[in-house]
């Protein structure tokens, strides 16, 4: 279906990231997939083609670009073009503002100029051995020693964990609230800070994704993020775009997965006819044509509330429900209608369906999401059995 968001000025730039998908990442995913985690180089040539963090102000090296369908266009072509693995988004847009907006002028005017080249890779490490989806839960401490804090603790399951040169870490500053939480900005480098292995996963076998640890690491006052004691509320606060961002990652990934599978069943044959003309597999396509488009439609409107600052936390918490739902259950058509070929290694929807099993999970879990819905309309677990 014709999508109507973008104007000329995008679809120029989704010429020129597709080119560059094309030549200077394509050739690698294959080696980066036996590597376990892609090259740095590649945040370095992105950072090259001014892909990296465009919303920087351009007194850092920056675009000054906030709108969000530039950052949805790199997301489509590295997808389609690179691969789900390569998280330039997670650098730039998931993580790269809360710098932006949090930090101190002294960590912008040193960090950001790396961070838009790619010479520094971003992460974030909220998750931790005991606390996922309970972020309120979390272990990990910081303690204020003069003007320096002092963290210890460790986290797990962290995206670009082994390539990352600085991780924006959530730790408790107040023991007996919850929600007291900040945010702090730790280098590689810094004494006390140690990465683990880089973890071994079912999917998304170009992503480095790690435990980390702090033993009594100090980080300077320059390097907290806001108020030390709120950091909860701005995570909550940058959850939502979190969530759009996988949402377009996810129906990007189901699109590719069905043109590819198209493709296939025209050329494959049983029977002695195309595997596209059973009715079972020109009707699957058929529904996987109207459920992509209709969520693409949703995703896109999405993007636009978000542009005007009017995408709340509800409805990413449905654009990334049904999305991640959906490319689930897509993969698993698209793997049925390769038959055998489909389980093989060689053929790539046989990973695309197990890199994409990860979705329902990060970026907060399917049951996660339909509780933030669920509260939306009224209905609060607590605030029902307190009836
Ligand atoms: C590949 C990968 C990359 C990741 N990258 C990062 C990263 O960069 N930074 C980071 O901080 N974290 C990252 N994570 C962690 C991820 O966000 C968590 O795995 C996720 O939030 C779920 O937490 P958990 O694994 O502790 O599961 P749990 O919280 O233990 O959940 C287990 C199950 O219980 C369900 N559940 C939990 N609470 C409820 C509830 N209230 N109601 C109903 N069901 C519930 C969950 O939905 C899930 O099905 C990553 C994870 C993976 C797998």
């Amino acid at each position: 279906m014709k999508r109507l968001i973008f104007d000329e000025d995008h679809e120029m730039f989704r010429d020129s990231v597709r080119r560059f998908m094309q030549s200077e990442i394509a050739p690698h995913v294959d080696q980066w997939r036996e590597d376990g985690a892609c090259d740095p180089s590649a945040f370095v040539k992105a950072g090259e083609m001014g892909l990296l963090c465009m919303w920087a102000d351009e007194k850092y090296g920056g675009a000054g670009i906030e709108d969000f369908r530039f950052e949805q266009i790199i997301i489509e072509e590295t997808i389609r073009h690179g691969d789900i693995g390569l998280f330039l988004t997670l650098h730039s847009r998931l993580v790269g503002p809360y710098i932006g907006r949090l930090g101190s002028e002294e960590l912008k005017a040193r960090l950001l100029p790396k961070c838009i080249s790619g010479e520094t890779i971003l992460g974030i490490a909220m998750t931790e051995p005991g606390a996922g989806s309970d972020l309120a839960g979390i272990k990990t401490r910081a303690t204020r020693d003069g003007d320096d804090w002092l963290i210890s603790g460790s986290k797990t399951f962290i995206s670009n964990g082994i390539n990352g040169g600085a991780f924006i870490v959530a730790a408790r500053t107040v023991a007996d609230r919850p929600h007291g939480i900040g945010l702090f900005v730790v280098e590689a480098g810094m004494k006390g800070f140690e990465r683990g292995r880089n973890l071994k996963k079912m999917g998304l076998k170009t992503q480095d994704t790690a435990e980390l640890f702090f033993d009594n690491v100090r980080v300077p006052a320059r390097n907290v993020l806001g108020d030390p004691e709120r950091g909860f509320y701005s995570l909550m606060h940058h959850l939502a775009e979190e969530r759009l961002i996988s949402a377009a990652q996810e129906v990007s990934h189901a699109q590719v997965a069905f043109d590819l599978t198209l493709d296939y069943i025209l050329e494959r044959k049983a029977f002695g006819k195309p595997i596209a003309a059973f009715q079972n597999s020109r009707f699957k396509m058929a529904e996987m044509r109207a459920a992509l488009d209709i969520t693409q439609t949703f995703i896109d409107q999405c993007v636009l509330l978000h542009n005007q600052g009017e995408l709340t936390a509800e409805i990413a918490a449905e654009a990334k429900l049904i999305a991640s739902e959906l490319e689930s259950d897509v993969m698993d058509n698209c793997v049925q209608l390769h038959g055998g070929a489909g389980y093989m290694s060689e053929y790539r929807i046989s990973h695309m369906f197990t890199d994409a099993r990860v979705s329902r999970i990060y970026a907060g879990s399917s049951e996660i999401m339909k509780e933030i819905i669920a509260r939306s309309i009224g209905l609060d677990e607590r605030k029902l059995l307190a009836k």
